[in-house]
């Protein structure tokens, strides 16, 4: 009967392709990667399925077939495959963009290999005893019979040739077969840059090139050899096992000079991998200030809690709990004594945390804990790092796996328990597609592996806390600070006040500056938040009232260090200009101040203390997070200026006070979760003080002191915040109340993205199955109505959560009729945002 594979190609806007599955091949595994014909190229997929058909559908004109099968069982786990597939589905991307973000980095590029004949496949080809090989096999040692190695890539297309096939012909899949019966040898090697494991490569002689390499010992000439190249042969003579290349090339012969020597059939390069091990690099350094030998008792109400949850993880099927604990309640106690219980029952755990910086203190801990079966994934670690982690993890080498969003796809076979610390976090949702949030895709894969999802938050998301009052989720309460330390005595200072009486230039009022100036002076550590980054916000001309602007974005540039205007979306830069660009005058003026300000503000007032900043600009580099944060919990710095990664999770236990120098940063953005954002932030960051001994303080400054998600948060009265906000959200209609779908339109023009829009929802009004069922708002331009040189025209759907199908499905269909848009229309299922 005939097979056919549906095939996930990582290409955007392409569904699910049918292939014809050969006969000479072995059925595919679902989650194998396969090569297929694509228009005239070749490209790498993964087998999302395979049916047999009693005959070939009619459109069988059309049908190509698979061209060769890269894996012999499933390289993606089958349940990472469905995974994938859910989310490329539930958010509207392509199959093979979901099984790509799935996937680990390089697992689509064909590394450099090459295959060489074994000695005893040599005999059988002199012998020419084939006979008991399938034909493709028999086939492709044929080709090998020169005794020279290939690419794999020109045997594919010489076998091809053998075959009398157009193209290419199966050659992986015939190697590997070739391989196991000892026939073959395929290395991956030579000058491979981007090589997929971390490996030494050894060079060894062939049986050819011992007999070339002993008639150059007995002074026989040997034609075509350089003399680096002869020298090389005698040398690895010389060495049974072989010689490292790094060896050869210091022996002055290249990568190239080996690739001939291994062309010609004298030496194969064979690789040892080596596991690279990211716990060993900046990753893995002491970020301190945590202990991690001991093992505390318990509190009563930590105790009550992980009672509870047990009782969950013992029921062996899906739930989510959401564990709402105040900061410093020790929620990371539980979660290690949950991932403990689960791996004493044979099953492991997955622990997603929202910021790649929270990752080397999440995963020492539980290194601490569980010793060396913990692997992390997150896209601070090179392509290798993460590929090898991946590879750990898909060999079952490890118990608990701790990463930022897309390790919720870890290839864990035993899933028994999925942890999302701080659930609310914005970085979980993707902002490229696939626009998929961490957390729910992480409940999905509960649900399929019938684990139990924790949902963890000082701060919960409105969403996650009106499941839990629906009774859809457990809650579980943490109120108390562990040892019975107290909150953070917060006060706010009014900077229309402080700026009436002190100017409007203020940046530290006098309680700020008063509280650091106690603080260091008794040894103690300050953090200061400003959420915006940069020296000054925007360039304003006093003769004209314009501003400098981004060329290709409706923003206005950001000053930062020496001179320079970034665009904080495109990064387009600039010097400053000493001149109006649009006027001529020379009265430009800055305003505005982010964290580089702050900082130069700091070591202005104290010029003795010892300060460090932390954000986007200040951690480009690759470890430079860590090497901060970990001065700063070694007590080397006084104080931390920083944006929301300094509000995150961290646990410092010297610091005791946090200065907040502007809450009102998001407050005036127009989203709908604005309040909820600075709720949020304030209260995480608030959080961090007084984790110590000693009781900590906050001050905030604000020009509104008296909007209730400031209120709120001062007095870290989540209960009062969320009645107030749910009021607003079903007053407004906004989620958790509706479901929500944005679609942003981009076109060359403003006109055009606007009338690109209209048409679609047109087709959405025209196409509703049931009238009423949801609303289709706008088009209106988007908030930023230019982006990277591109005109930006918006629409929302909105409607109750059961018909979220239905507004998905709407969407699509109308961009389906008009296919000249697809490309320029962006879906967001669930938006976290809608800036
Ligand atoms: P949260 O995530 O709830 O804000 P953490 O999990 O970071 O809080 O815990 C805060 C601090 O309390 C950490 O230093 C942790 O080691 C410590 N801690 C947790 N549980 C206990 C306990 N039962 N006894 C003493 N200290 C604890
Ligand atoms: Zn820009």
């Amino acid at each position: 009967m005939p097979r056919l594979a549906s095939v996930a190609v990582p290409v955007p806007h392409l569904d699910l392709l049918t292939y014809g599955v050969p006969a000479e091949f072995p059925t595919p595994h679902a989650g194998a990667r396969v090569l297929v014909p694509l228009g005239t190229r070749t490209v790498t997929g993964c087998v999302a399925a395979v049916q047999s058909v009693p005959r070939e559908p009619a459109t069988s004109g059309a049908l190509r077939d698979i061209l060769d099968l890269l894996d012999d069982g499933p390289y993606l786990p089958e349940d990472i495959v469905k995974l994938a597939l859910w989310v490329s589905d539930y958010y509207a991307c392509a199959p093979g963009e979901a099984v790509a973000a799935a996937a680990p980095p390089m697992a689509w590029i064909e590394s450099r290999r090459v295959v060489t004949v074994t000695p005893d496949g040599q005999r059988r080809l002199e012998a020419d005893d084939l006979g008991d090989l399938p034909p493709l096999q028999a086939a492709g040692l044929r080709v090998l019979a020169a005794g020279k190695s290939l690419p794999v890539s020109t045997f594919r297309s010489r076998l091809a040739a053998k075959l009398g096939r157009p193209g290419t012909a199966p050659g992986g899949w015939a190697l590997r077969a070739l391989e196991r019966a000892g026939l073959v040898n395929v290395s991956q090697l030579l000058g491979g840059q981007r090589m997929a494991y971390r490996t030494t490569r050894v060079a060894e002689l062939t049986p050819q090139g011992q007999v070339v390499a002993a008639a150059l010992r007995d002074g026989a000439s040997v034609e075509g050899l350089g003399p680096r190249q002869r020298e090389a042969l005698r040398a690895l003579a010389a060495a049974p096992d072989g010689l490292p290349t790094s060896d050869m090339r210091d022996r002055r012969l290249g990568v190239d000079g080996l690739h001939r020597l291994a062309l010609r059939g004298l030496l194969t390069v064979r690789r040892q991998t080596v596991e690279r091990d990211p716990f060993a690099g900046p990753w893995g350094r002491d970020v301190g200030g945590v202990e991690r030998a001991g093992v505390p008792t318990l509190t009563p109400q930590q105790e009550l809690g992980i009672d509870r949850l047990v009782n969950l993880l013992g029921e062996g099927r899906f739930r989510v709990a959401l564990l709402h604990g105040v900061t410093g309640s020790g929620k990371t106690e539980v979660y290690l004594r949950l991932a403990a219980w689960t791996r004493e029952h044979g099953r492991q755990a997955l622990i997603l945390v929202p910021e790649i910086a929270l990752t080397p203190v999440m995963a020492a801990l539980f290194r601490g804990r569980f010793g060396p079966r913990v692997a992390i994934q997150h896209s601070g670690l090179s392509d290798g790092e993460r590929h090898d982690q991946w590879q750990r993890i898909r060999q079952g080498a490890v118990d608990v796996v701790v990463g930022t969003r897309s390790a919720v796809f870890a290839p864990v076979t035993r899933l028994g328990l999925i942890v999302i610390d701080e659930e609310h976090d914005g970085s979980y949702k993707q902002d490229d597609t696939p626009r998929y949030n961490g957390r729910d895709v992480a409940i999905v894969r509960a649900r399929d592996a019938g684990a139990l999802a924790v949902l963890g938050s000082a701060t919960p998301s409105l969403e996650s806390f009106h499941h839990a009052r629906a009774g859809r989720y457990e809650l579980v309460s943490l109120d108390r600070r562990v040892c019975d330390r107290p909150l953070a005595r917060v006060s706010t200072v009014d900077m229309r006040q402080e700026f009436a009486e002190m100017g409007p230039g203020v940046v530290l009022s006098r309680p700020m500056v008063d509280g650091i100036r106690t603080r260091i002076g008794q040894g103690e550590q300050v953090l200061l938040l400003l959420n915006r980054r940069g020296l000054s916000t925007a360039v304003f001309c006093r003769q004209c009232g314009g501003t400098v602007e981004c060329p290709n974005c409706d923003v206005s540039l950001v000053v930062h260090g020496r001179g320079t205007a970034v665009c904080h979306y495109c990064n387009y830069g600039r010097r400053v200009p000493r001149d109006c660009p649009t006027c001529g005058g020379s009265y430009l003026e800055q305003m505005g101040f982010g964290t580089e300000r702050v900082e130069a503000e700091v070591r202005t007032v104290f010029p003795d203390a010892r300060v460090g900043r932390l954000d986007r600009d200040a951690v480009r580099r690759r470890g430079a997070m860590t090497e901060v944060l970990a001065r700063f919990a070694k007590g080397d710095l006084d104080v931390l200026v920083g944006t929301q990664m300094i509000a995150k999770g961290h646990d410092f236990p010297r610091v005791t006070l946090v200065g907040v120098i502007s809450a009102d940063v998001g407050l005036g953005l127009a989203d709908f979760r604005a309040a909820e954002r600075t709720f949020q932030l304030l209260t995480q960051v608030v959080g961090r003080a007084g984790r110590g001994d000693r009781p900590g303080e906050a001050v905030v400054q604000t020009l509104y002191p008296d909007h209730y998600s400031i209120r709120h948060a001062c007095s870290q009265d989540y209960g009062a915040f969320v009645e107030e906000e749910l009021r607003y959200r079903r007053a407004m209609r906004y989620p958790p109340i509706v479901a929500l779908v944005n679609a942003i339109v981009r076109g060359p023009s403003f006109g055009a993205a606007m009338a690109s829009a209209r048409h679609l929802v047109e087709h959405i009004g025209r196409a509703m199955p049931r009238p009423g069922e949801f609303q289709v708002l706008g088009p209106a331009p988007a908030p930023l109505a230019r982006l990277r040189g591109e005109h930006r025209a918006q629409f929302f759907l909105k409607g109750r959560p059961s018909a979220r199908t239905h507004m998905r499905r709407a969407v699509l269909a109308a961009i389906a009729a008009h296919p000249e848009l697809r490309r320029r229309v962006s879906v967001d299922i669930d938006p976290i945002s809608v800036l």
